[in-house]
């Protein structure tokens, strides 16, 4: 029989025991030099790290993205170089107000965060399965989400806070209505969307710009669960979608999707109806359809839940080549704040960690020591630049173009008359059966019921101005 390998301190000193700790006497005190119990409890203490403020409670699985259609006339990303061609990626989705250890069957936003290793460097698609948000506008973000974590005093999540603050923002009423809707409680991972949500650049070879969106459609189907099932499910087992994912991987039945862009010339943005840059609006179909780019497949659970899904950082920063920005302001405030939080969460060398860094780009630059600077720091390397001595440069060729901008520095408000808040929740009211419009209708008025009167009436006005039969099916549900 193999002989099992001898446990170690974190220094590679073998141990003699590990069930009994070393005392003064039989029955007397422990000893301050038994610096094995010391490390084994000091490690213990130290074992959590701060977790996500939101979407904290995840599963993650490995996969691969395979181009079937040629958009090679938009982007120059190498990525989407061929049709064929394969590029590995790692999957993280999430619900986003919970705590850690929260239930999966809960009603709220998941995350869609998609890291994909392309040979030009990682390119994140921190995406949701929503293809709108709750705000256009970042300076309202931790006010939002304050709404939807815990009230100060009793540290219990509230209703109140969530109408309060819907009812007084009327631009997050599309993204309520697809809380609500059916799709607000997803069967599983499997079974949902993924969007990119906000508008992005395509850049191609002769360096034209494009604004795009990106979407990932689930080839399982869409399966919801209804309030009752989610609500019963919290009871047998809080981790059903994590589960189901995992065995479902096991068992090789691997969920895919099928990847498609929308795509906008530049010079159209100007003149589009919508502001193609707004989060809390889609661009419907009929005006950009959906073009196939490719299919994605999660194949491989991780070996290790921290390692990889815990320590996964995704940021919307991480662009390659072909594929940068848009001046969608929620966008422009998670190319900050996403690296923000995982230089707090996991310091500032994440980036080096097995399931972030590159796999088929290499890493150079003059970036130093810091917390946990665990890899060679670059050795005997040159650490400044310009230097004479063969250190990296930059490279003109990856540069994008111009960004063309106009107007004063000021602070915006988007004009509500011509850019409704109202349409496009409306168009959502009436695409919806019969029954899902009962549903949507039915989940607002049990929720609502719980708010005090005088935010009840505002959020019957605003479903009222998105269609009159939905504001008049919540109203006769709340006398
Ligand atoms: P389309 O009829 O072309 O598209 C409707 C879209 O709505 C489909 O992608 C469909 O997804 C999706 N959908 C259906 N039921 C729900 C639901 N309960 N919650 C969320 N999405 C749902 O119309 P438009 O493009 O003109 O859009 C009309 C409305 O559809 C929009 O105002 C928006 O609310 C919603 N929508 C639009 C999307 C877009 O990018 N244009 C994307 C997703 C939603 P599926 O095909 O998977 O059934």
């Amino acid at each position: 029989m193999k002989k099992k390998k001898t446990i170690t301190t974190a220094a590679g000193i073998p141990v003699g025991d590990n069930q009994t700790s070393l005392t003064a006497g039989e029955r007397g005190p422990t000893l301050l030099q038994d610096h094995y119990l010391l490390e084994k409890l000091a490690h213990f203490n130290r074992e959590r790290i701060p977790e996500r403020v939101v979407h904290a409670k995840a599963a993650g699985a490995h996969g691969i993205l395979t181009i079937t259609g040629d958009i090679t006339k938009y982007t120059k990303a190498r990525i989407f170089s061929e049709v064929g061609k394969k590029t590995e990626m790692f999957g993280r989705f999430s619900t986003v107000a919970g705590e850690k250890g929260s239930a999966d069957t809960v009603r709220d936003v998941r995350g869609f965060a998609l890291k994909f290793y392309t040979e030009e460097g990682n390119w994140d698609m921190v995406g949701n399965n929503t293809p709108v948000f709750f705000v256009r506008d970042a300076i309202k973000f931790p006010d939002f989400i304050h709404t939807q974590k815990r009230v100060p005093q009793t540290n219990l999540r509230s209703e109140v806070m969530w109408w309060d603050f819907w009812s007084q923002v009327p631009e997050s009423l599309h993204q309520v209505m697809i809380l609500f809707s059916d799709r607000g409680i997803p069967a599983g991972i499997p079974f949902m969307n993924g969007y990119g949500s906000h508008a992005y650049s395509f850049i191609n070879a002769k360096n034209e710009r494009f604004w795009v969106k990106f979407h990932f459609k689930t080839l399982q189907g869409i399966k919801t669960m209804s309030q009752e099932e989610a609500d019963s499910m919290v009871g047998k087992d809080a981790d059903y979608h994590t589960r189901q994912l995992f065995e479902m991987i096991e068992r090789g039945e691997y969920p895919k999707w099928k990847f498609s862009v929308q795509v906008m010339p530049e010079e159209e943005a100007p003149k589009y109806r919508w502001n193609p840059f707004d989060l809390t609006k889609v661009w419907p179909h009929s005006d950009y359809p959906l073009i196939e780019v490719g299919v994605m497949e999660l194949n491989r659970n991780p070996e290790n839940y921290f390692a990889e899904v815990e320590q996964a950082a995704f940021s919307p920063a991480n662009v390659v080549r072909g594929i940068s920005f848009s001046p969608c302001k929620m966008l422009q405030a998670r190319i900050f704040a996403y690296a923000d939080a995982h230089r707090y969460r996991l310091g500032v060398n994440y980036e080096k960690l097995p399931i972030n860094r590159p796999r088929v780009a290499e890493v150079s630059n003059y970036q130093r020591d810091g917390y946990m600077r665990f890899d060679g720091n670059s050795g005997a390397d040159v650490n400044y630049e310009p230097n004479s001595f063969d250190g990296p440069v930059e490279d003109p060729a990856f540069n994008e173009p111009p960004l063309k901008i106009s107007g004063d520095a000021d602070r915006y408000e988007q004009k509500r008359g011509v850019d409704d808040d109202y349409i496009q929740p409306g168009n959502l009211y009436r695409l919806m059966t019969p029954e899902q419009q009962k549903l949507l209708i039915n989940n607002f008025a049990s929720s609502l019921k719980k708010v005090p009167k005088a935010i009840q009436d505002k959020m019957v006005a605003h479903f009222s101005k998105a269609d009159k039969t939905l504001g008049e099916g919540v109203a006769k549900l709340l006398l």
